[in-house]
């Protein structure tokens, strides 16, 4: 039998993922992006944020709203597990620029792609080397 590596499963919340969806369409064609929050490799709730550079092909978060999100996750209970981000026209992979501006690589990375007729959702981790891994994405 094979074995899975838990460390390349990231779980996350059926309504969470409902609710990022939602708001990746309902921000097209601008880039929409947001933080999620649980417990290690589980997320249980979706911020979503304002993209202050309200552009199709990037995504920035300002200072105030980076900070007053992390105080409602403490309150909460909760750690940052992961940031999301849609590509309303490209596929669900990592950009050249998401790769290289990368900041977090202790959360994974959710990139919604609205490319097709369907949403792809697709997980992962960029270390600080640039490397990216594939996660799968389980919903609970
Ligand atoms: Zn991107």
């Amino acid at each position: 039998m094979m074995s899975i590596n838990s460390n390349k499963v990231f779980h996350l919340k059926t309504e969470v993922y409902k609710q990022m969806v939602e708001h990746c369409i309902s921000e097209a064609p601008i880039e929409a992006c947001g933080f999620i929050s649980g417990k290690g490799q589980v997320g249980l709730t979706c911020w979503p944020v304002p993209n202050e550079k309200e552009s199709p092909v990037r995504f920035a978060i300002s200072e105030d709203v980076l900070k007053d999100t992390f105080n409602k996750i403490e309150k909460k209970g909760e750690q940052l597990t992961g940031i999301f981000h849609s590509h309303p026209t490209t596929r669900a992979y990592p950009s050249f620029n998401d790769i290289k501006n990368h900041t977090y690589p202790t959360v994974v990375y959710i990139i919604i792609s609205l490319l097709k007729k369907e949403p792809v959702v697709n997980c992962f981790y960029i270390n600080k080397n640039r490397e990216v891994t594939t996660l799968i994405l389980k919903l609970i």
